[in-house]
């Protein structure tokens, strides 16, 4: 008689506070035959908090590829496995998305355990539109990516939702600031369920003043959750690339931005980028 396959649980794991770990992920994670973990030493802490000795496994970044035949395997002959990552939920921007891609292709059952996630907590809390959102994750660590990608969104009418490691949040600001406007609705959501949690909501331009005034609101996890361009400034965005585009053929970039920003109102910044200039022609 054929084996029934086994189960992949996707479990979600606190943010922070580990009294956020529901009962039915409790239950999962205790009746597993193994937990893969993007790091054991991390989950060994949250099952001794729980009273739970299921044994563990690596299953991060650099390994992820290698393993999942194994853990295919090991699903296919019957056993139930449970996958988290640090914190939060696995695969948003954390391992796993190779694994569970390769289950479900494989016909098993990849089941959720749903919980926390720090982009869901800190857009509950921004006071922010929220019927429509675009999680972007990590933006690229290098300034010049990090502007580009930036310029691509700058016309972008949902809420945008970005992670943000706390040495970048500065240089982030103030692309944000450069390229989207200063006045454009921002908020910071820190230590979300921690004994430091905050939440700033305020102005691209006033967040950086508070964040140079306060280096504590550089410290710890950081979501950033940043109001979508209205209507009108969409337009005008479209409307300054349209003559920018047109100005350059007669004009130097910065010529035609700042006559094309005048004219449109559009931010100047913005206006660079989709039409191929480089970085390093971009004045500050
Ligand atoms: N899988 C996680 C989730 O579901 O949110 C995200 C993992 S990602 C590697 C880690 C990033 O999530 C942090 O750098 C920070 O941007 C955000 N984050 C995680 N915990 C947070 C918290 N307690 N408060 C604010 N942001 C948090």
């Amino acid at each position: 008689m054929a084996t029934a396959s086994g189960t992949l649980w996707v479990v979600a794991t606190p943010i922070g506070n580990l009294d956020d770990l529901s009962a039915r992920a409790r239950a999962v994670l205790g009746g597993v035959a193994a937990i893969a973990a993007e790091d054991t030493r991390h989950t060994r802490h949250l099952l001794r908090h729980l009273g739970l000795t299921t044994p563990l496994l690596a299953l991060h970044e650099h390994n992820e590829a290698g393993i999942i035949e194994a853990l295919l395997a090991r699903l296919g002959g019957g056993e139930d496995l449970a996958l988290v990552s640090d914190a939060g939920t696995p695969l948003i921007s954390d391992p796993g998305f190779r694994l569970v891609r390769a289950a479900r292709a494989a016909g098993l059952r990849v089941a959720p355990v749903p919980g926390p996630a720090a982009l869901i907590a800190a857009l509950s809390v921004a006071g922010l539109p929220c019927e429509r959102f675009v999680f972007e994750g990590f933006l690229p660590a290098k300034a010049g990516a990090r502007r580009q990608r930036l310029a691509e969104l700058a016309g972008e009418a949902r809420t945008l939702v970005f992670y943000e490691a706390p040495h970048r949040l500065e240089a982030t600001l103030a692309d944000l600031a450069a390229v989207f406007s200063a006045e454009r609705p921002v908020a910071l959501a820190r230590e979300l369920t921690k004994l430091h949690e905050t939440v700033i909501s305020t102005t691209l331009g006033q967040l950086i003043a508070r964040v140079a005034a306060d280096a504590d609101q550089c410290r710890g996890e950081i979501v950033l959750i940043v109001g979508g361009n209205d209507v009108q400034a969409a337009q005008a965005l479209a409307e300054g690339r349209r003559l920018y585009a047109l100005l350059r053929t007669e004009l130097a970039p910065a010529r035609s931005a700042r006559i094309a920003a005048e004219f449109t109102g559009a931010p100047r910044r913005a206006l660079y980028v989709e039409s191929g200039t480089t970085e390093a022609e971009v004045p500050s």
